[in-house]
């Protein structure tokens, strides 16, 4: 055998791969997915739809997924009375391959990513990818931005990226619309791009927008979503980007050739005609998250403020003890978010109450949460 030593980067010697745990126990509600199996006419439709391109797989894929782009347009106008060509649009594996691509775009060595912690994690292993200098700054005790800290840092830091994510991940909360303005105009006096990542935000509460609205005022704004949540299509891997035509036109320059396939591109076109139907599951659990809410508070837990289809609740002393006896009686839940947090996934009614009913057998949640 030879002594070969894998010539790996040496910022990634001591790097593994991100990911939950992936434990096979019955109720699952640790990754945020849709619960809701796609119905059996969805599913057939999706066969179909597949069988038919099937014969020319020998071809390669539209590069510019034309149809598709075209087809989140129209959803895009029903869902959120965005007016956007589908020019403005761009679709990916994910919208982790979205982010990705906006790191390779506007990020690179030498440049500033900024970001308010807790957030979502991959978006240090996106700076780390791109050598992109990845800094973060606090939250405020309720997980609001906080604007002072957030303008100064990015009038001081120059980034040449600004993630804000609404709702947030791991903690639910949204940004106002008013919260977004003023750091999209402190973003334009430093020339940054200000993604905001709207994986969740089919979820959002009444009251709550979306950063589209922002779209024509603000040549800066990138609007990052994804088919993964609200359309149950996590498995399909469709995540997209809206932006004016010059900020998707750079994106076109960074990905690679074909980067989605025709399989995934028939498969997005075919659920996007059904969103009237799913909708009415994203409704269920919007329904259950805010009934499940009250249930955490009513229990003497705090909970954070939710526009998306999970929530985050504490506090514990150690939320491992917790976390461990829920997997123990069946139930996957998520151990992140600062310490003394849980974070759980919305699922159907019934496993919604067998976390219930595991959570207050679990040891080790009465003296915190005062009950
Ligand atoms: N952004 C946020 C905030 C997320 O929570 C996730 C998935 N957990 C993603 C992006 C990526 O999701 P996907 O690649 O499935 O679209």
């Amino acid at each position: 055998m030879s002594s070969f030593v894998p010539p790996i980067r040496a910022d990634l010697v001591h790097e593994v791969p991100y990911g939950a745990p992936q434990i096979s126990v019955p109720v699952l509600l640790n990754v945020n997915e849709n619960p809701f199996d796609l119905s059996a006419e969805l599913a057939r439709a999706i066969g179909g739809a597949v069988a038919g391109i099937a014969p020319s797989l020998n071809r390669y894929p539209d590069r510019e997924a034309v149809k598709l782009r075209s087809a989140l347009a129209t959803y895009l106008k029903g869902e959120s009375e965005a007016t956007v060509t589908s020019d403005q649009i761009w679709a990916a594996n994910g919208s982790n391959e979205i982010l990705h691509q906006l790191f390779l775009a506007f990020g690179g060595p030498g440049r500033v990513a900024l970001s308010f912690d807790p957030t979502y994690s991959m978006y240090p292993e996106y700076a780390r990818d791109t050598f992109t200098n990845y800094l973060t700054f606090p939250r405020r005790e309720d997980f609001a931005i906080d604007m002072p800290v957030a303008l100064a840092a990015v009038a001081s830091e120059k980034p040449s990226i600004v993630l804000l994510t609404s709702p947030n991940n791991p903690t639910g909360t949204a940004l106002p619309l008013g919260d977004m303005v003023a750091i999209l105009e402190a973003g334009l006096a430093v020339n940054a791009v200000v993604v905001v990542d709207e994986a969740y935000i089919e979820f959002r509460r009444r009251g709550t927008s979306s950063a589209l609205e922002l779209l024509d005022r603000f040549p800066n704004l990138i609007v990052s979503r994804t088919m993964s949540k609200a359309f149950g299509l996590a498995g399909a891997r469709i995540g997209y980007a809206i932006a004016s035509k010059q900020l998707i036109d750079a994106l076109r320059i960074v990905r690679l050739p074909y980067h989605l396939s025709a399989v995934t591109q028939v498969v997005g076109i075919t659920a996007l005609q059904h969103w009237g139907v799913l909708q009415a599951g994203v409704a269920i659990l919007r329904a259950e998250r805010d009934a499940l809410s009250d249930w955490l508070s009513g229990q003497g837990f705090t909970v954070a403020q939710s526009d998306a289809n999970f929530l985050l609740f504490g506090k514990f002393v150690d939320r491992d003890v917790v976390w461990q006896s829920l997997v123990e009686q069946g139930v996957l839940i998520r151990q992140t978010g600062p310490q003394g947090w849980l974070r759980v996934t919305i699922g159907t009614q019934a496993e919604n109450d067998r976390f219930k009913a595991a959570l207050l057998l679990a040891p080790g949640t009465e003296q915190e949460a005062g009950r």
